[in-house]
């Protein structure tokens, strides 16, 4: 399938119309497959966001939206999830030609995106304020009031699924939105934008910028008439983020990074835990907030889940992204790839051994593929056991005693996701108490995402700040207001 015209050069979204940039300039997207040219893309900048904010604004304070029965804004966000399945092959290929996901991966997540619309379509006629007893002489009672104009900032590992999580909610809510996609991977993000139109959504209410967040991240975050930012990426913009909106008091949302640990002890399921450990660990080509990256295993399995842990690993299929067969493609970009190749000499500088991978896998001499690469010797204080590598590095050390699993799991910045393979339902239900994460899932390394929308993702410590999906998401966009009436004569 080749790409249609208006796909070969895209335009930004504002106020209900698809426009060049104010500046007219635009910037290259490519696919890291092979480097190859993609589309031009215009690039907003600071003038752009003032006339998108200034859009989302009117459409905000009119009223129409915000206002509007949330049972008939559901109507919206389901004629939007239907587009999205009535797209996804086309929106799942451009996925995996601008990022270099796995086509299975983009199939499955735009299923998941148009789940996630259709979630919140019928969640928000069902989000109730209380009643609070005060007495026979008083009706005191809160009320659930849309927030406001809100930002979205996505990054290029998750595209459309990350815009859906935060799109999603707050239109639920009645907000109006600005999406700012990431630089490498904007062409879904628009996409999504005229499968909104096409839904009816109103002029204003669904406002796309692709442009360079460093350049328009000051902007969004200082401006006067966006009432919160709701960011996925890095933890150091995300800290940047909440600087600089912290003089208005912007509501924010962070997803942030990760270093997620994976705890297996001798008694549980080592065949499993092994066959997982490969997609928990080198999934999305490890590009994942949620890899778990760092595997704890107790010392008595320890030589036999690393055997069979690698063995995996050299099993899982690397190539062509477009391969339905494919299960780890190639990382975002040649620059990332040196990023990850960096970090891999630096733990053979410190002392670790290769057990597999660390470099360009046999065969792919084009395009920024890495292979599944597994370290042994590491220490947890290393740098490549406390930074997000954000490729398949995955290392693996082990521990004697469960206090100490549960020790070195939260001897980490980050608190975003862990898993815990046993099958001692006590200890794991003891360890998943244990650990300062804002996600734990027991025998297996599903989270809060694998279904898709139901349960509440997040961090903690530099993981972020509150939490998307499900009802959490919703209450995020929203303003609880408390109304005290006095009932006496
Ligand atoms: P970045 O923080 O570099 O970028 C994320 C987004 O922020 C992009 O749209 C980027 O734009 C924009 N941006 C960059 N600089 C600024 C700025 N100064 N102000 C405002 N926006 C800015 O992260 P990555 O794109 O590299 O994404 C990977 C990161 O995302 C990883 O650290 C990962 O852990 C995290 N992540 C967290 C998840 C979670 O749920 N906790 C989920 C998925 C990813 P541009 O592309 O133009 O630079």
């Amino acid at each position: 399938m080749s790409l249609q015209p208006h796909l070969l050069q895209t335009h930004l979204l504002v106020d209900g119309k698809f426009t060049p940039a104010a500046s007219g300039e635009s910037f290259v997207t490519a696919n890291p497959a092979d480097f190859s040219k993609l589309a031009d893309v215009a690039k907003a900048g600071v003038a752009d966001v003032d006339r998108a904010v200034a859009a989302a604004r009117r459409a905000f304070d009119a009223g129409s939206w915000s206002g509007m029965q949330p049972f008939a804004r559901g109507k919206f966000l389901r004629a939007i999830a239907d587009g999205i399945r009535k797209n996804a092959a086309w929106i799942a290929e451009i996925e995996t030609r601008n990022g270099g996901k796995t086509i299975a991966n983009s199939l499955n997540e735009v299923e998941s995106a148009a789940n996630v619309f259709e979630y919140y379509a019928g969640a928000m006629d069902k989000f109730f304020g209380d009643t609070i007893p005060m007495g026979s002489n008083v009706l005191d009672f809160t009320l659930r009031e849309p927030l406001g104009v809100v930002a979205a900032i996505t990054p290029w590992n998750f595209p459309f699924l990350a815009a859906a999580w935060k799109v999603a909610p707050a239109l639920a809510a009645g907000c109006t939105v600005i999406l700012k996609p990431a630089s490498y991977t904007p062409l879904t993000a628009l996409m999504l934008g005229e499968i909104a139109l096409e839904a009816g959504v109103p002029a204003g209410v669904l406002n796309i910028l692709p442009g360079p967040g460093a350049a328009l991240g000051n902007q969004i975050a200082t401006h006067r008439g966006i009432d919160k930012i709701s960011f996925t990426g890095e933890t150091t913009t995300g800290a940047k983020l909440l600087k600089l909106g912290a003089d208005d008091i912007k509501r924010i949302t962070l997803e942030l990074g990760g270093k997620s640990p994976n705890i297996v002890f001798a008694d549980a399921d080592i065949a499993k835990a092994a066959s997982q450990a490969v997609k928990a660990g080198f999934g999305n080509a490890g590009q994942s907030c949620s890899a778990r990256t760092r595997v704890f295993v107790e010392r008595a399995a320890a030589v036999e889940f690393t055997a069979q842990f690698a063995a995996a690993a050299r099993a899982a299929k690397v190539g062509d992204p477009m391969d339905p067969a494919t299960e780890i493609g190639p990382l975002v970009s040649q620059s990332q790839w040196v990023s990850v190749d960096g970090y891999v000499k630096l733990a053979k500088t410190e002392g670790c051994a290769i057990v597999t991978g660390g470099g360009r896998p046999v065969g792919l001499v084009n395009g920024a593929y890495y292979a599944p690469t597994i370290l042994s010797g590491a220490k947890n204080s290393m740098r490549v056991a406390q930074e997000e590598i954000f490729g398949p590095v995955v290392v693996v050390i082990p521990f004697d005693t469960e206090a100490e699993a549960v020790q070195l799991a939260n001897d980490s910045p980050y608190g975003l996701n862990a898993s815990v393979w046993t099958r001692n339902l006590g200890r794991g239900m003891r360890v998943a108490r244990a650990l300062r994460t804002g996600m734990v899932s027991v025998n297996s390394h599903g989270s809060a995402s694998r279904y898709g929308y139901f349960a509440p993702f997040g961090g903690y410590k530099k993981s972020g700040l509150g939490r998307e999906l499900g009802m959490h998401a919703l209450s995020l966009y929203t303003e609880v207001k408390n109304v005290f009436v006095d009932l006496e004569e």
